[in-house]
């Protein structure tokens, strides 16, 4: 090993280095599990640097571990490499050269944060345990962490606790947000298929329209969120597709509702979505139609464990100060895979500030969305700063 760096001389000597490798990942986004070329640049990278590196787990995942003096102590910090199937609507230099995707949800950040994290913990003085940097493809609906687990994630890399970060739109740039408990929702995934008969749209009694049942169910959806739960827990029921007929003078023969229900609580999920089939299948009954719902899983809620959250915010105080830690975000309703790693360890997901000085950039999932290469060095900070303090704290 080379002597320690100073993380501040560090930073500004690779802040060119790093803003262009986030540049040349956001020009070349791949979607979920196609993350080869993002792979081959994470592996190189870390390669050079001198990690051994192990691919292939969920296809297109990278692990490199930073060994630390007990070799079965070890934490997982995670990054996410994924695009998605977006026509950015940037017109700058690093806009997407692949058409119909792009890194609208900041995980070329991501990517950039880690390896620099990677890069910089492995010029300062060895931990007491290990850590393990994870780069997971399919965090955009392919529950890429699931399947890096499934893979043998925790046995080839023993762990005792999971750390992951969001880039986060609405929250100021230098600032940061957590809280302990669920921060992310979990949720399901429906279609719901209405059998009715197709007809001469001048003749509707000679067959049985779905559309008026598919607009009630539609309607009568929206109540399961106001009408059937604990107002006080959270719960989002959304039909996001309806698709029924092909022209303007045929009744169809079905029907097609699809959408989400995501909540904070999986007993509120499961919930719902009794209530929901109770619903369709009795509006299918007085229309005298039949209909078919299934429900796919997608994320589980993602919950900070208490301990682990402490410890976040502590780095968050001591590292950025008390203004710019936001120690109890509200939840959000939007979901995250990592919430399949914090089901099997201990650990906490945060949000770091994307937002440029006094403006408020695009949305996540926005087509003219951009990761704020200003956070590069704060997320690094903070990466490095956790694992120092969670050892000191053990
Ligand atoms: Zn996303
Ligand atoms: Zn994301």
């Amino acid at each position: 090993m080379t002597h320690p760096i100073d993380l501040d001389t560090w930073l500004a000597d690779n802040e060119t280095a790093l803003r262009t490798l986030r540049r040349d990942l956001h020009a070349h986004p791949e979607l979920r599990f196609e993350e080869r070329r993002t792979a081959d640049i994470v592996a190189g990278y870390l390669t050079s640097l001198g990690y051994t590196v192990e691919r292939g787990m969920a296809g297109t995942g990278v692990v490199a571990s930073l060994p630390g003096k007990d070799p079965s102590r070890g934490i997982v910090l995670r990054a996410d490499m994924d695009a998605l199937p977006i026509q950015e609507a940037n017109t700058f230099a690093h806009a997407s050269c692949h058409h119909g995707v792009m890194h609208a949800c900041g995980h070329d950040g991501h990517t950039t944060m880690l390896l620099g994290a990677a890069h910089a913990l492995r010029q300062l003085p060895q931990l007491p345990g290990s850590v393990h940097f994870v780069f997971q493809p399919g965090e955009e609906g392919g529950a890429g962490a699931q399947k890096m687990i499934d893979d043998g994630l925790f046995e080839r890399f023993p762990t005792q606790a999971v750390f992951g970060m969001h880039n986060w739109p609405t929250l100021p740039a230098g600032e940061f947000g957590l809280r302990s408990g669920p921060i992310m929702a979990a949720g399901v995934r429906f279609r719901i298929t209405i059998r009715g008969k197709g007809a001469h749209a001048a003749q509707p009694h000679l067959g049985l329209d779905p559309i008026p049942l598919a607009c009630s169910m539609v309607l009568q959806f929206q109540t399961l969120a106001a009408r059937h739960k604990d107002p006080v827990s959270a719960a989002v029921v959304s039909v996001c597709m309806v698709h029924a007929g092909d022209t303007d003078n045929v009744i169809p023969d079905t029907a097609e509702l699809r959408g989400t229900i995501r909540t904070l609580c999986s007993t509120v999920l499961g919930q719902l979505q009794n209530d929901m089939c109770r619903i369709g299948d009795g509006l299918a009954a007085a229309y005298g139609a039949s209909i078919e719902s299934e429900f796919f899983q997608y994320y589980p809620a993602t919950v900070n464990t208490r301990e682990e959250t402490a410890l976040c915010e502590r780095v968050m105080r001591e590292t950025f100060g008390d203004a710019a830690t936001h120690a109890d975000v509200p939840p959000n309703m939007t979901s995250e895979d990592f919430g399949f790693m914090l089901e099997a360890k201990p650990g906490a997901y945060v949000l770091i500030g994307n937002a440029p000085r006094g403006e408020t950039g695009a949305g996540l999932h926005h087509p003219a969305y951009d990761f704020n290469d200003g956070i590069i060095g704060d997320g690094i900070r903070y990466w490095v700063a956790l694992a120092q303090a969670y050892y000191q704290s053990k």
